[in-house]
């Protein structure tokens, strides 16, 4: 048997004739950039999100980006001012933060979920005068715990931005005021098939600003407030989006229920902590193990394609060198430890436990796992 980690060539064909016919449409329109697929888009994945508004944008990099600069000119954040990003993530989340001029303050992550830490004691400890914001990272597509982060960052004078470029469809009990930041990079749950991000956000100024940042600074055509970016969401991918999103609560519950098979049946006790409520859409499903290497090594032997998200925490990247003595323990073992298994919605059973046999297998074979 061969299981791919990501199928994407079969991921899309599930989804038939729907957005061969959507693309098609855009392409005999005549009209590629905003438009009203991507207006029809923004409405619904606002809805979805419960957001106010939703803003199209080219990537899930360029969301984080222009919510930072939105923030930084309203509430007039100077060079230098820090965010505090947690070091367990992709690269994205910290290069935003970066290349708006400002400056990240990577932090741990909690030892039992992955997510960024919520000891208020340590997050604390991360604050001056010069701190103006943090990033939860709804890592693997789990969300953070959202009251403990809101509370902080209330404390403190904070604005909050969520990373949920993992977590789409991903439940949540908080109440306030949110702005996330999605990216539909192909392999997310859901994929363009090109690229594609989205700014929602309940506050009306940020939407308007960041809209405007989007396009060149400018709200009326040629007159521009703000040295704006370039950034949209194009029509083929917001028509393409829109088909896709239509199945995208079947697709994550598919994603969950692998999840649990495998959180229930691989052998192993250094298992992540994971809340089975819906705010966990398993972008990711994360096996601690020790011995990773040669466990990745047996499961390609036998068929089993694997990744590893992420083998370097930022603050220990080369594009990052001035952190490197930086000790951020938790999510340094994650990154040692962490093998992320096959799980999409066209995994089969049968696929999934042959992944868990071949896993016990290994364990038998070698020895150093107890029951
Ligand atoms: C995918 C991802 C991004 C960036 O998305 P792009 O669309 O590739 O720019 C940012 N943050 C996290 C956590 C991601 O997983």
């Amino acid at each position: 048997m061969i299981i791919k980690y990501l199928d994407l060539n079969a991921i899309n064909d599930s989804y038939g004739q729907p957005i061969i016919d959507a693309a098609n449409s855009v392409i005999k329109s005549g009209w590629y950039l905003h438009g009203s697929e991507t207006e029809a888009f923004e409405r619904e994945w606002g809805d979805y999100c419960n957001a106010k508004f939703a803003i199209g944008v080219g990537n899930g990099l360029d969301g984080l980006k222009l919510v930072l600069q939105a923030w930084k000119i309203m509430y007039g954040w100077k060079e230098g001012d820090e965010v505090i990003v947690p070091t367990n993530t992709f690269i994205a989340t910290a290069l935003a933060v970066s290349q708006v001029g400002l400056k990240p303050v990577f932090c741990d992550v909690n030892q039992e979920d992955a997510l960024i830490c919520t000891d208020e004691n340590y997050l604390q400890n991360l604050v001056n005068e010069r701190t103006r914001c943090v990033i939860p990272v709804h890592l693997y597509g789990q969300i953070a715990n959202l009251q403990k982060i809101y509370n902080f960052a209330e404390k403190f004078n904070l604005q909050v931005l969520e990373d949920a470029c993992q977590a789409h469809g991903a439940k949540y009990n908080y109440k306030g005021q949110r702005t996330c930041v999605y990216s539909f990079y192909p392999g997310k749950n859901l994929g363009a098939l090109g690229d594609g991000g989205c700014v929602t956000t309940d506050n009306q100024e940020v939407a308007e600003l960041v809209r405007s940042l989007a396009n060149y600074g400018q709200k009326t055509k040629y007159v521009h407030d703000y040295q704006g970016f370039n950034s949209r969401l194009d029509e083929i991918q917001a028509a393409i989006l829109r088909v896709k999103l239509r199945h995208l609560d079947d697709d994550n519950k598919r994603r969950i229920e692998i999840a649990d098979f495998y959180q229930n049946n691989l052998p192993g006790d250094k298992k992540l902590n994971f809340q089975n409520d819906g705010s966990h859409v398993y972008h990711i499903y994360p096996y601690i193990t020790d011995n990773r290497t040669k466990l990745q090594e047996f499961l390609k032997e036998n068929g089993i394609e694997t990744q590893i998200h992420y083998p370097i925490p930022c603050h220990k990247q080369k594009a990052y060198s001035s952190y490197s003595n930086v000790n951020l323990t938790n999510a340094e073992y994650l990154a040692d430890h962490e093998l992320s298994l096959p799980n999409s919605q066209i995994l089969t059973d049968e696929q999934a436990e042959y992944v868990v046999k071949t896993i016990s297998k290994y364990f038998v074979l070698n020895d150093d796992y107890v029951k």
